[in-house]
């Protein structure tokens, strides 16, 4: 028997179990919180994870570890990765918990990125300002996730109440894009190098947070292809084995990264019905070495992000191709606690399921930018 720590206990851990269970695989989480929802699907053990001896002896209770979130310390993931292999390795984690490290590697693999610089002072960032200009956004280089730790910049004139908001850590002042679009490559790689994509993957976001993602994205193939070689390199490059996800914006058809997460992706959750084979389970044979599954398209798939509340299920249940997430979390503004996916033959049937999925919600502005992305064209 085969038992995977997992270090955080959100809804990422609880579909990391709830995947790897036909496997025959046994979990155990980790997490500081003694609500964490993967606790209601798995053993967990709570802990800090300043908490040496008791990471220790989690490491030992468990044959590999790996994350459901990036912020763990890098301390921490030492001390497990010195007593029980763990993935990504602590040093691939380093570089994507820090916005400064993971755009100069971007950048030295041949992603453009925005531009961007580090702002460590007041002083900096008024010649990083004068350099970048406005619109831009500045951002902690570390534990900014969902929208979290970023102040938008309108003009120079914000940079005071900007540094008010986040002065005294690490920052890095980026230009704010127009974008077109914004995707994420999903890709898995294995210990001996297999190396695999989900089909892109296109994102809304609202506020910062998730709303919608549609795959497979529009994009021609030729630009896909280039998408899966930036996340290709990087995870080479890093020696990267597990699910991660590269998040790309793309203006005036030009790809730009923006960050890599190195772990299952929000982005990825339409894989569970929608791909041969889910992002979590790919991550679970990924991290025990064993063989992967086919990352290939079921139907195109398009998922629903429930931040803050989860709305009423039934109706959603009695639609045909949809599927219901609850994460088993107690509501909360600005927290994720559920998801649908729903998915068709052809484009054409989803944008037609989507309307009345959004129907089904009462929200029709949640499903519109993506109907609208199917396009009367689609199929
Ligand atoms: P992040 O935490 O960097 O993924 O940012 C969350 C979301 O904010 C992104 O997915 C974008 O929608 C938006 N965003 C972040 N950085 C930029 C940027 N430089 N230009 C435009 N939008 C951005």
């Amino acid at each position: 028997m085969t038992t995977i720590g997992i270090l955080g206990g959100g809804q990422l851990a609880r579909m990391l179990a709830l995947a790897g269970a036909p496997l025959g695989v046994r979990f155990r989480v980790l997490d500081q919180n003694p609500d964490a929802c993967a606790g209601q699907v798995a053993p967990l053990v709570v802990a800090d994870y300043a908490d040496e001896p008791a990471l220790a002896a989690f490491a030992k209770s468990v044959d590999v570890v790996t994350f459901d979130f990036e912020n763990v310390p890098a301390r921490a993931a030492e001390t497990v990765a010195a007593r029980v292999p763990v993935f990504p390795n602590p040093g691939a984690l380093a570089v994507a918990q820090d916005r400064l490290a993971e755009k100069t590697l971007f950048n030295a693999l041949g992603l453009a990125t925005p531009e961007f610089a580090a702002v460590d002072s007041r002083e900096d960032l008024a010649h990083a300002l004068a350099r970048i200009g406005t619109p831009s956004v500045l951002k902690t280089r570390r534990l900014g996730y969902d929208g979290k730790g970023q102040y938008r910049l309108r003009s120079a004139s914000d940079a005071d109440a900007a540094w008010r908001a986040l002065g005294g850590v690490p920052l890095v002042l980026e230009r704010f894009v127009a974008f077109e679009r914004e995707v994420s490559v999903i890709a898995v790689r294995t210990r001996d190098g297999d190396f695999r994509a989900w089909p892109l993957t296109r994102n809304w976001h609202r506020d910062g947070i998730l709303s919608a993602s549609l795959a497979p994205d529009a994009a021609d193939a030729a630009f896909a292809d280039q998408a899966f070689a930036a996340a290709r390199r990087v995870a080479e490059r890093l020696d990267y084995v597990g699910v991660f996800a590269l998040e790309i914006f793309v203006e005036d058809g030009r790809l730009l990264g923006n960050e890599m997460a190195p772990r299952v992706h929000n982005s990825g959750h339409w894989t569970i019905e929608g791909a041969e084979t889910s992002q979590f389970e790919n991550h679970v044979r990924a991290v025990l070495g064993w063989p992967l599954g086919s990352t290939a398209l079921r139907q195109p798939s398009a998922m629903l992000n429930f931040v803050g509340a989860l709305p009423d299920a039934m109706p959603v249940l009695a639609l045909p191709g949809a599927h219901w997430h609850d994460y088993g979390k107690s509501p909360r503004t600005g927290r994720k606690v559920g998801h649908a996916t729903i998915h068709a033959p052809t484009g054409t049937d989803l944008a037609e399921r989507l309307a009345r999925l959004g129907d089904a919600l009462g929200r029709p502005a949640q499903v519109g930018p993506v109907i609208d992305a199917l396009g009367p064209a689609a199929g």
